[in-house]
């Protein structure tokens, strides 16, 4: 019998993208297909079964795809996290480290209650500097991380650790 496809199997890798020497993990393949992106949703959902949500937020870009499907699932909001200077309305700013330079990611200061318990959510966990921004925007507001969900957490580059390290719960699909 022919074993069935995981969650790992409907993602490509791309290589030389964007830079030489890089192995894109390209998530759209994940997304292009009906089972795969519901397999993918269903399993990111799993570990929070009869947990209390309020909000899911996610990062830009396709934590989007992944946060607003989770969201719609749990019948709670969506908040997106986005690269500056994209959001209409009053924001707040944090910055982090890429690999080379800065970038600075920011939300909507009224997107979050203080206290409203928040799920954040990316494809793909590298360094963690992302996500780690995303964390501190959402505590800066007084929203308080109940868990990180990834598709993809590539261990080498230290992420979870980072996240770990910050008393983060979190979980990841694949490596
Ligand atoms: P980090 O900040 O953890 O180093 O990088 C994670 C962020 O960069 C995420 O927002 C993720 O979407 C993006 N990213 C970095 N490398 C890859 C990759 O190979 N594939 C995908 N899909 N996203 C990546």
């Amino acid at each position: 019998m022919p074993k069935s496809r995981t969650v790992r199997d409907y993602i490509r890798t791309i290589v030389d993208f964007p830079h030489e020497g890089i192995m894109f993990r390209d998530v759209t393949t994940l997304f292009a297909d009906a089972r795969g992106f519901r397999m993918a949703i269903d399993q990111m959902l799993h570990p929070y079964a009869g947990m209390e949500i309020d909000k899911v937020v996610g990062l830009e870009a396709r934590g989007f795809i992944l946060g607003g499907a989770i969201a719609h699932q749990l019948s709670v909001g969506f908040v997106p996290i986005r690269k500056k200077g994209k959001l209409p309305g009053t924001t707040i700013s944090q910055d982090y480290k890429l690999e080379y330079g800065e970038a600075i990611v920011e939300i909507h200061d009224d997107a979050i209650a203080p206290g409203e318990r928040i799920l954040l959510v990316d494809d793909l966990l590298a360094t963690g500097g992302t996500a780690a921004a995303g964390i501190k925007l959402v505590e800066r507001l007084g929203g308080e991380i109940v868990s990180c969900a990834f598709v993809i957490d590539l261990p080498d580059l230290g992420g979870r650790r980072l996240l770990e390290g910050m008393g983060m719960d979190v979980h990841a699909l694949c490596a």
